[in-house]
């Protein structure tokens, strides 16, 4: 019997996520002595804060190491209805919060909650790597909308309302998104949400785990708070992962209407039991603790942003549009499509680019393919300036290095 017959269908239909498999040949490729310049990371290149290691080791020794409520310790829910009042205006009540471990699996369990065979799930391109593959283990159908640069990444209310069907069950909006790093204004989230309106079926699982990650002015703004009759349909994703470098600690939350709430908590009772009460000590101390870790992180990543954003734009055949919020940038590589390396190779795709940058320059990048976009590829600027750098220099050295087909 071979191993594919020895899965279910549900993980037949699925891939592992391209971004892991990009940050294992990284590992691989360093592990044979190689020097990577790696832009693949999708997690901040900073430590956890010492207050939060502070606060984990607190929990310890105060002999918080059983298992918690099932949607979280009553202090990390109150530290996330804190969280959304304060900076949304929000008002949730304890039983519309449900803690997981990482946002991952928050969205996960929802899908899971609600889906059944044949349901669609209209997933923006260019999207998260996850979200279809979620989508598709939980036996939905994803609905992968094409979302044009010239319009920003997002989806416009016209290609929404062309994506509805009476099986649609969700609508998932990313913003600030991964990998375009672009985010919906107050009127364009009001206007996704007038057709939301004429849709009463349709939920919206808002993914927000870069709000904080933002270059814009004010702050990034959440449809839930956009649009208030759409509150009870929209389940908003968040976590601790990426605004306090919490990636390996595994908290995210969910915040919506109960019965969802209560439907995931049932699952993940039957999953997982709870998060870990140690990690959940660290986010409640992250959430409710001093922000200046926040604002100097920022800080940084913005001006890597920035200086990232004018070296690839400064790369002939290449072009960005710095993004508003997280620590990705989507690069249009579409121009050195068709061109060929100087061992003679025609660069036939986006993925194709990628490999030659890594074979060519040593530079890791995840083509745009993997997330719905291609003839692009995601720069993750969540590393040193001196790696950025590097890296751009040699992306530009092999884009320079590129030559046109020689007639036959
Ligand atoms: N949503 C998006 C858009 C992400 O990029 C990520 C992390 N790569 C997640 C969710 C998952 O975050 P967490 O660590 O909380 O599971």
């Amino acid at each position: 019997m071979t191993f594919a017959h020895t899965t279910a269908a549900r993980v037949r239909r699925i891939n592992p996520s391209p971004s892991t498999a990009a940050a294992q040949r990284v590992r691989e490729l360093k592990s044979q002595g190689l020097v990577i310049h790696d832009l693949t990371v999708g997690e901040p290149d900073f430590d956890t804060p010492a207050h939060v290691k502070a606060a984990a080791v607190r929990a310890i020794e105060a002999g918080e190491t059983k298992y918690t409520p099932v949607n979280g310790t009553p202090r990390l829910r109150a530290a996330i209805i804190e969280k959304l009042r304060s900076r949304h205006g929000l008002h949730y009540t304890d039983a519309q919060i449900t803690v997981g471990g990482g946002a991952k699996q928050v969205i996960f369990l929802a899908l899971m909650a609600t889906l059944d065979e044949g349901d669609e799930v209209v997933v923006p391109a260019p999207y998260w790597v996850s979200y279809p593959d979620m989508v598709l283990a939980n036996d939905g159908t994803p609905v992968i909308v094409p979302c044009s640069e010239a319009d920003g990444f997002k989806l416009t209310p016209g290609a929404l309302r062309g994506a509805l069907t009476d099986r649609t069950r969700w609508v998932v909006l990313n913003t600030p998104g991964n990998p375009t790093g672009a985010a919906y204004t107050p009127d364009e989230l009001r206007a996704l949400a007038e057709v939301l309106l004429d849709h009463p079926r349709v939920r919206v699982l808002t993914d927000e785990i870069y709000d904080e990650i933002w270059y814009g002015d004010g702050r990034s703004r959440s449809l839930a708070v956009v649009e208030p009759r759409l509150a009870d349909r929209v389940f908003l994703t968040n976590g601790v992962s990426k605004t306090y470098a919490m990636t390996g600690w595994r908290i995210g939350y969910g915040a919506g209407p109960a019965d969802l709430v209560s439907a995931v908590n049932t699952l993940q009772s039957q999953m997982s039991s709870c998060p870990s009460s140690v990690s959940q000590a660290a986010a409640a101390a992250a959430l409710t603790g001093p922000q200046d870790f926040v604002e100097e992180t920022v800080r940084t990543y913005r001006a890597r942003r920035d200086t990232t954003a004018k070296l690839v734009n400064d790369i002939p055949h290449l072009s960005c549009t710095p993004p508003a919020g997280g620590f990705y940038l989507l690069v249009d590589c579409a121009d050195a499509i068709g061109l060929h390396t100087p061992d003679g190779e025609r660069i036939a795709d986006d993925e194709q680019f990628a490999r030659y940058l890594l074979d060519s320059r040593q530079v890791a990048v995840i083509h745009g393919s993997a997330y719905g976009a291609p003839g692009y590829f995601r720069i993750s600027f969540a590393t040193s300036a001196d790696v950025l750098t590097e890296a751009c220099a040699g992306i530009a050295a092999a884009c320079a290095a590129l030559t046109p087909a020689t007639p036959a």
